[in-house]
């Protein structure tokens, strides 16, 4: 098995370090560098990990970097890790938003395999949805490799050209939060029609699992699901139709268009 190396040890590196114990892979194999203490421990005890204050140490360790620090700290990350032996023939995993293949090997001073991804936050409960590009210079180990690392935490697809990493942030990457907004405003209306806090909760919470689960369980076209349930002149029908009367189409497009703008801004 391959080695692993999380650069930096928080939200992210703990989601992808639960898939991989979970899928198999053996805790000794993997090594987590973070400088704050509290950070690397919580993960080494809880999973048996190695760990370490040392990023050059973690990347010497180990075949496969991921390179999971805030998106501002990766140019300094890199650049640091120029002084680790051997950095061209790793494999370096980034799931740093807006940080390109360009920047990552312009800081790390070389041609190294990278592979960008752009997760979600489902990913911390193994229900993710990421997408991948891989950059020339990653074989099809490496590649096989990073894809099998991200299905650890849920679904991936793989990207022909790095700027569709910006499309998947505006269909995926942001995209729970448009559901969390929808089922907000859907929670805000059940109170004010008189149900408790604990029973709007509920409602929606039960209906959004539900929808989500009729989806995955189902071939059917998501359309067709809605048909399934929208007879001509039911209540179902009356919702849609005004949603339909408000604009829902456009508002979404707006939305997805206005993300993937401001990730093509931020690059
Ligand atoms: P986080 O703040 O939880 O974790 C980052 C960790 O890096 C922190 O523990 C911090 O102490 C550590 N760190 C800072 N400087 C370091 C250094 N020089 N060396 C080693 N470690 C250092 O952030 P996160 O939510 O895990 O996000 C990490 C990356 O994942 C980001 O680039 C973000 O864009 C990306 N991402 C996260 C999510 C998500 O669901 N959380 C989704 C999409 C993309």
């Amino acid at each position: 098995m391959k080695k692993i190396a999380f650069i930096g040890a928080g939200n992210m590196a703990r989601a992808i370090v639960i898939g991989l114990v979970n899928s198999g892979v053996t805790p000794s194999d993997i090594i987590v560098a973070n400088p704050s203490p509290e950070k690397r421990l919580a993960l080494a005890n809880e999973f048996g990990i190695m760990h370490t204050d040392d990023n050059i140490k973690a990347t010497e360790f180990a075949d496969i970097i991921v390179l999971s620090v805030k998106p501002h700290f990766i140019s300094d990350v890199c650049q640091q890790l120029t002084k680790a032996c051997d950095i061209s023939q790793k494999l370096f995993i980034s799931v740093a938003a807006g940080r390109t293949v360009a920047q990552i090997q312009q800081a790390l001073a070389c041609n190294a395999a990278v592979v960008r991804v752009m997760p979600n936050t489902p990913s911390q409960l193994g229900f993710g949805m990421s997408g991948l590009f891989a950059s020339p210079e990653v074989n099809d180990e490496q590649k096989a490799a990073s894809g099998k690392l991200m299905s650890a935490v849920g679904k991936i697809i793989w990207l022909e050209t790095e700027s569709k990493i910006n499309d998947v942030i505006a269909v995926a990457g942001s995209a729970p939060a448009y559901f969390f907004l929808f089922m907000e405003a859907m929670e805000t209306h059940a109170k004010s029609l008189g149900f408790t806090d604990e029973e709007s909760r509920m409602l929606v919470q039960q209906t959004a699992l539900g929808s989500a689960q009729m989806v995955a369980h189902n071939s059917e076209s998501i359309s067709t699901l809605r048909g399934n349930v929208t007879s001509k002149g039911g209540t179902t029908h009356a919702a849609i139709e005004q949603f339909k009367a408000d604009g829902i189409e456009l508002m979404v497009k707006n939305a997805m268009n206005a993300a993937i703008a401001r990730a093509e801004e931020m690059a």
